[in-house]
């Protein structure tokens, strides 16, 4: 199976999830990002900084990594957060939500530079897109969007990922400029991650499942 296209199937999957339960909130959602965001940050840490600082002056990796982090911070200021799950809705906005688009496609494109056919990149990404799908989804479908409007966000949007595999693992850059990119990628991943696990904790009071779901996700990518 061709890994490359598991972003496209979250994207899917997500769309399915939000027919089934047919729009109503998706139970345990929070439970879903917290394993996510934690299984996105672990392979984060485990596959993509060794990658990068083998190859990167250390300081250097680390001031893209930065970069990234502010990057995301950028562009959430237009999606809204739609990244790391929560899209406000705006009922019958009849206009097509642009800036969360754009945003967000930028995003999606960028996190697919990392993925490899030697890594296990894709998992996180994957795993991270399915809550996101199902979030981007219901806000679609409630604030009254027109069906072919929504396909094409969809489409375009799952499109995007694997868009950023093939020109990272297929086109001739300049040397080097592969590294960089995948240390602004961490930042972006980093910056997501935090965010995720920080909005699923409300008022940092104790959930056993969340925890559970986080010590889970940690472990998979440990020995994935
Ligand atoms: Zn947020
Ligand atoms: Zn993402």
């Amino acid at each position: 199976m061709n890994k490359y296209l598991f972003p496209i199937y979250a994207v899917i999957l997500g769309f399915i999830i939000v027919k089934l339960t047919k729009n109503k909130p998706v139970k345990n959602i929070k439970i879903l990002l917290a394993f996510s965001g934690a299984f996105l940050m672990s392979l984060t840490f485990f596959e993509l900084f060794p990658e990068v600082f083998e190859h990167l002056d250390y300081k250097r990796a680390g001031l893209f990594i930065m970069i990234g982090v502010l990057f995301q911070i950028f562009l959430e200021f237009f999606s809204k957060g739609a990244e790391h799950g929560h899209v406000h809705i705006h009922k019958n906005s009849s206009t097509f939500p642009w800036l969360i688009f754009i945003s967000l496609c930028i995003h999606a494109f960028l996190e697919g530079f990392p993925i490899h056919q030697h890594n296990d990149m894709v998992y996180g990404v994957l795993i991270h897109k399915i809550p996101i799908a199902i979030l981007i989804t219901t806000y679609l479908f409630q604030s009254g969007f027109k069906n072919f409007q929504i396909i094409a966000f969809l489409l375009l949007f799952a499109i995007m990922t694997p868009l950023g595999t093939v020109i990272s693992n297929n086109v001739e850059l300049r040397p080097g400029l592969l590294t960089h990119i995948n240390a602004v990628v961490i930042g972006i991943f980093l910056h997501i991650s935090t965010t995720i696990l920080f909005e699923s904790s409300e008022g940092h009071k104790f959930n056993l499942n969340k925890i559970l779901a986080i010590i889970t996700a940690v472990a998979i990518a440990y020995f994935i």
